[in-house]
C-alpha cells in the first residue's frame, strides 16, 4: 500500500484532483524560470508515482481480466523505475548538470530493470519486491530532495525550502510501512501536494525578483560600460540630460577642451558652452527631428569665456540611469575652419593690394544694391583709374609700380565708411561702392578721395619720391541699379575725366556720355572687359535712357 488509498471516497478523490490541478497551474507559473523544466518533469514524475499507486490499488480489477499477478508487479515496477527516472531528471535539471545525466540514468535504469526481473521471475521473492517498490521512489524523490537544498545560501530562498520539506515529505511517507504498522491519513500525501504547489507559487515569485534583479544588474553594467568607454574616449565627450541641461558625464578630454575642472560640473549646463543660441537652437531641433546628429559644426567657448573655437559634434539621444540624454562627441576643428576660411579669403582677395578682388565686390555690392532699395537709401559706384600709370613702372620699373597700387589700395581704404566696399578692379584700376550717398556726395567723397591719393609719396630704389594722381568716375543710384551696368557708366564717366585733363572727378551725366562717346575707339571699348560682357544686355537694361552713347555703339 503506496502512498494513496483508493478505498478513498468521492470527496477524497475531488481533494486530490484539486492538488494536483493546483500544482499544474503552478508549473506554469514558473515556466520563465532557468529550474523551470526540472520543476515540471517533477510534476510528471510524482504524477506516475501517483498513478502507479492507483494501479496497485486496482490489482483486483486487473485480475478479474486474468492479467497474472507477475506481469501486473512487473508493470507496476516499470512505471515506479520510470517515475524514478523522471525525479532524477528533475533533479539533474534543477541542478544544471545535463551533462551527468545520460551515463547515470542509462546505469540506473539497466540495473533497475535486471534487480526487479530478478526479484519478480528468478528469486521470486515477495519481501524483495516490497521492497523494491519502495526503495526506487525514494532514491529519485533523495535526489530531488538534495537538489533543492544544494542552492548556495539556501536559507534565504523559501520556495528551495519549502519544496524540499514537501519532498522529504513524500520520502518519509514512501518508507513509512518499512517502520510503522499503521496508516497515516488520507490526507497526509494530499497536504504535501499542496505544500509542493506553493512552493511553485514560490518560485514564481522568486523569479521575478530574481529576473529583476538581473535586469537591475545588466542595466547597471551597460551603464558602466559606457561610462568607461566614455572615460578612455581620445574624443571629447558630453553626456548632458534633456530635461534641464545639466551635465552628467563629461570625459576628461572634454573637461580640459572647456576648461572646467570636474568638481565644477554641477556649476555648468550644456547651453554655457554655446556661443550663438540660434547654433544651439538648430542642433537640438535637428537632434529632436531625427534622435541623433551628424557632422554638425558648432561655434563654442570655454568656461571662462575666452576664444570661441569651432566643434564637429555627433549627437544621439540615449537612456542613461533612467534620464533621457543627449550623448555628443566632437572634434576640433578650429583649424580646419581657419584654413577654410584663410582659403576663402584668399579667393576673395587680391594677393598684392589684399582688397577685395572683381568677382566679390561684383557679388557683395549686388547685395547692397538689394539693402539700399529695401531701406529707399541712394548709392554709387566709383570707377578710379592711376594717372599715366604706364609712366611710372615705365620709369622707376614694375616693382616700384607695385608699391604706388599698394598705397593707392591702402589710402582707399582707410578713407571709406564701413558700409562702403573698395576693390581692386583689374590693373591699376580700382571701384569703390559708396552706401548711402547721393551723387553729389559721392562726387564729394570721390574728389576728397582724389586728393588724399595725390598726397601719397612712393620713394623709388634711388629715393625719389614719386607722387601720382588718378581719374575718378561717378556713377550714381537710379539710372540703372544693375551692378555691372553702374561699373560700365562710371568707367565712362572716368574716362571722360581722363579726357579732360585727369586728375579730376567726373560724374556720370548723358551728355557727358555723348560727348565722349563718340570719339572713343570703339575696338578698345569691346576690348574692356565689362564692355565686352554687358554689350548684348544694354538695351534692356538702359530702357527709357534716351540719347544714351551706349546704345549707338
Ligand atoms: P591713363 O592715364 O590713360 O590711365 O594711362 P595709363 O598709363 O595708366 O593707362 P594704361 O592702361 O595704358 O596703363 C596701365 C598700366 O598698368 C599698364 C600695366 O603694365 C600696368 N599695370 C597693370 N597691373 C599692374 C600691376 O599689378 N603692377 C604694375 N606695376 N603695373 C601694372
Ligand atoms: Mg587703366
Ligand atoms: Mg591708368
Amino acid at each position: 500500500m503506496l502512498l494513496f488509498d483508493t478505498s478513498a471516497d468521492y470527496l477524497q478523490i475531488f481533494f486530490y484532483v484539486l492538488a494536483f490541478a493546483a500544482w499544474a497551474v503552478a508549473t506554469f507559473v514558473v515556466k520563465n524560470l532557468k529550474t523551470a523544466k526540472g520543476l515540471q518533469i517533477l510534476f510528471a514524475g510524482v504524477c506516475l508515482l501517483f498513478v502507479t499507486a492507483v494501479l496497485q490499488n486496482f490489482a483486483d480489477v486487473f485480475y478479474q481480466y486474468a492479467v497474472s499477478a507477475k506481469v501486473l508487479v512487473l508493470a507496476e515496477l516499470i512505471l515506479l523505475l520510470i517515475s524514478t527516472v523522471l525525479l532524477i531528471m528533475a533533479a539533474s535539471q534543477i541542478l544544471m548538470l545535463k551533462d551527468l545525466t545520460a551515463p547515470l540514468l542509462i546505469t540506473f535504469v539497466s540495473v533497475g530493470l535486471c534487480l526487479i526481473l530478478y526479484a519478480i521471475f528468478v528469486a521470486d521473492n515477495a519481501l524483495l519486491v516490497d521492497n523494491i517498490r519502495q526503495i526506487l521512489p525514494v532514491i529519485g524523490l533523495f535526489y530531488v530532495f538534495l537538489s533543492f537544498l544544494s542552492k548556495p545560501k539556501v536559507w534565504k530562498y523559501p520556495a528551495e525550502l519549502t519544496a524540499a520539506a514537501a519532498v522529504a515529505g513524500l520520502i518519509v511517507l514512501m518508507l513509512w510501512p518499512m517502520f510503522f504498522a499503521n496508516r497515516y491519513p488520507w490526507y497526509v500525501p494530499l497536504d504535501l501536494i499542496f505544500l509542493l504547489a506553493f512552493a511553485y507559487f514560490l518560485f514564481g515569485k522568486e523569479n521575478a525578483t530574481h529576473n529583476w534583479q538581473l535586469i537591475r544588474e545588466k542595466y547597471n553594467k551597460l551603464n558602466n560600460n559606457l561610462a568607461a568607454i566614455v572615460k578612455s574616449s581620445p574624443f571629447p565627450i558630453v553626456m548632458a540630460k534633456l530635461g534641464d541641461d545639466s551635465l552628467v558625464k563629461v570625459n576628461q578630454t572634454a573637461l580640459k577642451l572647456f576648461g572646467i575642472a570636474e568638481d565644477e560640473l554641477p556649476r555648468y549646463h550644456f547651453k554655457d558652452f554655446f556661443v550663438d543660441g540660434d547654433n544651439r537652437q538648430l542642433f537640438l531641433e535637428k537632434l529632436e527631428k531625427n534622435g541623433e546628429v551628424h557632422d554638425f559644426e558648432i561655434l563654442v567657448k570655454r568656461a571662462n569665456g575666452n576664444t570661441p573655437f569651432w566643434l564637429l559634434a555627433s549627437a544621439n539621444v540615449i537612456d542613461y540611469n533612467n534620464d533621457v540624454v543627449l550623448y555628443a562627441a566632437f572634434q576640433d576643428i578650429t583649424s580646419r575652419k581657419k584654413r577654410e576660411s584663410l582659403l576663402q579669403s584668399q579667393a576673395d582677395r587680391d594677393p598684392l593690394t589684399s582688397l577685395f578682388n572683381r568677382r566679390y565686390f561684383e557679388a557683395k555690392t549686388a547685395q547692397k544694391i538689394e539693402a539700399a532699395h529695401a531701406r529707399k537709401q541712394s548709392f554709387a559706384v566709383l570707377m578710379i583709374d592711376a594717372d599715366n600709370f604706364k609712366n611710372i613702372n615705365d620709369t622707376y620699373g614694375h616693382k616700384i609700380g607695385d608699391k604706388v597700387l599698394i598705397e593707392l589700395a591702402a589710402v582707399c581704404e582707410r578713407s571709406l565708411r564701413q558700409d562702403d566696399l573698395v576693390a581692386r578692379y583689374g590693373g591699376e584700376e580700382f571701384v569703390v561702392f559708396l552706401a548711402n550717398v547721393s551723387g553729389e556726395i559721392a562726387v564729394t567723397v570721390a574728389d576728397r578721395l582724389r586728393e588724399a591719393i595725390a598726397q601719397i609719396v612712393v620713394y623709388a630704389d634711388n629715393g625719389q619720391p614719386i607722387s601720382f594722381t588718378v581719374s575718378i568716375g561717378v556713377a550714381p543710384s537710379g539710372i540703372s541699379d544693375n551692378i555691372n551696368m553702374m561699373i560700365k557708366m562710371a568707367d565712362d564717366a572716368m574716362y571722360a575725366a581722363k579726357q579732360n585733363g585727369r586728375n579730376r572727378v567726373e560724374i556720370f551725366k548723358r551728355e557727358l556720355a555723348e560727348k565722349f562717346g563718340e570719339k572713343q575707339n570703339n575696338q578698345q571699348r569691346l576690348m574692356h572687359p565689362v564692355f565686352a560682357k554687358e554689350e548684348t544686355e544694354e538695351i534692356s537694361l538702359l530702357d527709357g535712357v534716351e540719347a544714351n552713347h551706349m546704345l549707338e555703339d
